[in-house]
């Protein structure tokens, strides 16, 4: 686990990257990891001082399997409410996408066939502009394009922000997933644009290192190229 800022964490333990943040009530999960994260992310948890119990929610910045996986299996322990856009919603409940390149639906078979997804019965849907009881200082934003119901998490005060997959930090180098990974590349490349009219310091992407300082200038670099 790494304290990023007062209240935020990253838990690490998980094929994709997953944040839990206190709140005045509890804790919130911001993704979930893979089908099989569950275990690692509660011992994850419990080593560094948290339980699980105290989990107040779930939020899913979209509906891939790393991301979503694990919900069910942390459930079968805690019962939450799990947050996912209206958009990415059928998916989380197990109806299957059609990936947009023939490399990618190869891909996603094999993913399938490694990590059965086990999708949730209940989701409940937020949007932009609506706020999450557990987390009252934070805003969703929408940032589609990766999938069509993809979210993120802004915390204005601290400059910070959750974004999923609408931007990775692979290998250390902040990237706009490739279009055959983006449902709708031009929306993809409408939410990088939304992402750098935000005033940021730190961006926790869903792959990679989190950025800790001027993320902000980051993100712009990578705008640069799409004008
Ligand atoms: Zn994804
Ligand atoms: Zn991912």
């Amino acid at each position: 686990m790494q304290r990023i800022r007062r209240g935020l964490y990253l838990l690490e333990s998980a094929l994709a990257n997953c944040y839990l943040i206190e709140g005045n009530h509890g804790l919130t999960l911001f993704d979930t990891g893979q089908p099989s994260a569950a275990p690692e992310l509660i011992e994850e948890m419990e080593r560094n001082g948290f339980s699980l119990q105290d989990l107040e929610a779930i939020v899913l910045s979209h509906a891939h399997f790393d991301h979503a996986g694990g919900a069910r299996g942390l459930l079968e322990h805690h019962r939450v409410k799990v947050f996912a856009h209206p958009a990415d919603i059928p998916a989380v409940k197990g109806r299957r996408e059609t990936p947009p390149s023939l490399g990618l639906r190869l891909v996603r078979s094999l993913l399938g066939l490694c990590y059965p997804y086990r999708p949730l019965e209940v989701v409940v849907p937020i949007d932009e502009g609506q706020a999450l009881r557990s987390l009252p200082h934070w805003q969703v934003l929408r940032l589609p394009g990766h999938t069509p119901g993809s979210i993120g998490l802004f915390q204005p005060a601290e400059r910070v922000l959750l974004c999923g997959d609408a931007v990775n930090n692979r290998g250390r180098r902040l990237a706009v997933p490739s279009d055959g990974h983006c449902q709708d590349p031009a929306a993809a490349r409408e939410t990088v644009r939304k992402i750098g009219a935000l005033d940021l310091e730190v961006l926790g992407c869903g792959h990679g290192p989190v950025l800790l300082r001027g993320a902000g200038l980051k993100v712009h670099d990578l705008l640069s190229p799409l004008t």
